[in-house]
């Protein structure tokens, strides 16, 4: 409940708690060739979500520990590529996941309290961590290259080579999550890596690199950045060691982060934003569709990049849909971050929380039909779950990403306005079909610009199905086989074969 907030202090201490169980150090920092190093740079204020007080601080770790964590990646890849075998990678990935199972409540509680997320999401996330490990183990001693018939006497095969040292930066949405999405395949695949997590949500992921640590991940395999972007996450991306830029946030800084891997040369992977459609026919299971277009927008409070923030529901049935979401959204549990009970938690600050609610009165001024929601009365960074219809799917918060517990409703006539609609944006991250009809449902999926597609469903991902998006959602593939694929490169070996070669001049 809001009004049964636990102080600041008491969550900042249980923080310190679980943070020097897993660490063991007393400090707040980075994880640095295998200690936690302090940064030099401004102090970082985290905020407690849940009451808005003051967390905990930390200094930036800067541009000097940015290029040591790369160094100590880059000498690593001794360690962690050359000298282990395949096998033996996927043996200490299978051990990493086993550290990740043993420490789920501890992971959970700490990113609950650190992020403000509900501990019944944090819980999932953090076991879905030990998945990725688990799933990627069994891929290390599985990457292999092709032998190519080629049409003289050499025996040409390929092999999938690590790209080296990579760099990843996430946002603050998921820490824990995102972070073992992008290390494990980069680890997977035989990659060293220097991570940088956002500022605002810095500890999950270091206490995250201890754990591989203690499960045989050679030091300075696997370095966490706590800092600025502007400052740490560029001076990493910039640092010569290296080879591939992974990036998960907003378009805006998606943009410069290609530009530096561009300056460099080097490849980059981004994975950006989104303004989901859930789109519900007629025929639909209305019911579901209605707790769908719920659990797709209310989850995390709308801190989610698959967020289903756009609800399309043809016009026959679009009141009925309404209703529904209404009295779901009415009846979500909202609370602090560590009850159980709770389903609805805050925002992460109170940037975002005036950002979300700027959005709503925007459109309560256009003349848009705010249906529940607004902000609710007490401490803390919170929103209620909030419906507003009859929105024009051109107006700014049908087309912008609000990252808050709000979905804009709007009506179709038929599937061409439907699949009109859906893509009339400028992201291509994710999207849903309600419909009871599966040539239907197949037809319209089929239509949909976007890289993750559900049908009488919404949000289920798993760590072996390939993730990413189109248009500006940004472009490679996190997850599944294919984040191996972005993870390695490929090289080509011509060997020949025959006592009396015909050597080749010009191709
Ligand atoms: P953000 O872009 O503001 O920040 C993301 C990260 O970038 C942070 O760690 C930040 O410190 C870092 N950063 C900022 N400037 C930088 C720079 N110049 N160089 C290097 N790093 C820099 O995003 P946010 O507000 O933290 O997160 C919300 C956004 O993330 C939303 O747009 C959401 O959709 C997106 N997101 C996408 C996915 C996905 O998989 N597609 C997943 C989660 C979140």
């Amino acid at each position: 409940m809001l009004d049964q907030v636990m102080d600041t202090t008491t969550r900042a201490e249980r923080v310190i708690q679980i943070w020097q169980q897993i660490c063991g150090d007393p400090q707040y920092g980075s994880l640095i060739d295998g200690r936690v190093r302090r940064g030099e740079g401004e102090a970082i204020t985290i905020l407690d979500p849940a009451s808005g007080g003051q967390l905990l601080h930390y200094p930036d770790a800067g541009a000097k520990l940015a290029r040591e964590a790369a160094q100590a990646a880059d000498r690593a890849r001794q360690a962690w590529y050359r000298d282990m075998t395949a096998a033996q990678r996927g043996r200490v990935m299978w051990q990493a996941a086993q550290q990740v199972r043993d420490s789920i409540e501890q992971l959970a509680e700490l990113e609950a309290l650190s992020a403000g997320k509900p501990i019944r999401d944090t819980r999932v996330e953090a076991t879905k961590v030990a998945e990725m490990f688990e799933y990627y183990a069994g891929w290390c001693d599985k990457l292999y290259g092709e032998v190519i018939p080629v049409p003289t006497s050499h025996l040409n095969y390929t092999q999938r080579i690590p790209h080296g040292v990579v760099a990843q930066v996430t946002p603050w949405n998921a820490p824990v999550f995102t972070g073992g999405w992008q290390i494990a395949p980069a680890l997977a695949a035989g990659n060293t890596v220097v991570i940088k997590p956002s500022e605002l949500t810095p500890l999950s992921t270091v206490a995250l690199g201890c754990l591989l640590q203690k499960a045989g991940v050679p030091t300075g395999a696997v370095n966490v950045l706590a800092g600025f972007g502007g400052t740490t996450g560029a001076a990493m991306f910039a640092a010569p060691e290296v080879q591939l830029a992974v990036f998960v946030g907003s378009p805006e800084t998606g943009r410069v982060v290609a530009r530096t891997a561009a300056d460099r040369l080097i490849p980059c992977i981004l994975e950006l934003g989104g303004k989901s459609a859930n789109v519900v026919f007629e025929d639909a299971d209305l019911a579901k569709a209605a707790g769908g277009a719920a659990a797709g927008i209310y989850a995390a409070a709308g801190q989610s990049c698959v967020a289903s923030s756009r609800l399309l529901v043809q016009k026959s049935v679009y009141e009925d849909v309404l209703e529904r979401l209404v009295e779901k959204a009415r009846s979500l549990q909202m609370g602090v971050p560590e009850d159980p009970e709770t389903q609805v938690g805050p925002l992460n600050g109170a940037a975002q929380q005036s950002r979300v609610l700027d959005y709503i009165e925007k459109a309560r001024s256009a003349g848009a039909r705010v249906l529940c929601g607004g902000r609710p009365q007490g401490p803390g960074h919170y929103v209620e779950p909030t419906v507003i219809a009859d929105v024009g799917n051109d107006w700014e918060i049908a087309q912008e990403e609000i990252f808050g517990p709000v979905v804009v409703a709007m009506p179709f006539e038929d599937e061409a306005e439907a699949v009109r609609l859906t893509n009339q944006t400028r992201f291509g991250l994710a999207g849903a079909v309600w419909s009871g009809r599966v040539e239907r449902a197949h037809r319209v999926a089929g239509q949909i610009e976007a890289g993750t597609v559900w049908i009488n469903g919404y949000k289920t991902i798993g760590v072996m199905s390939p993730f990413g998006g189109f248009k500006e959602s940004g472009f490679g593939r996190s997850s599944g086989r294919e984040a191996l694929m972005e993870y390695t490169r490929s090289r080509s070996i011509w060997t020949e074969t025959s006592e009396d070669p015909k050597m080749a001049f010009g191709y």
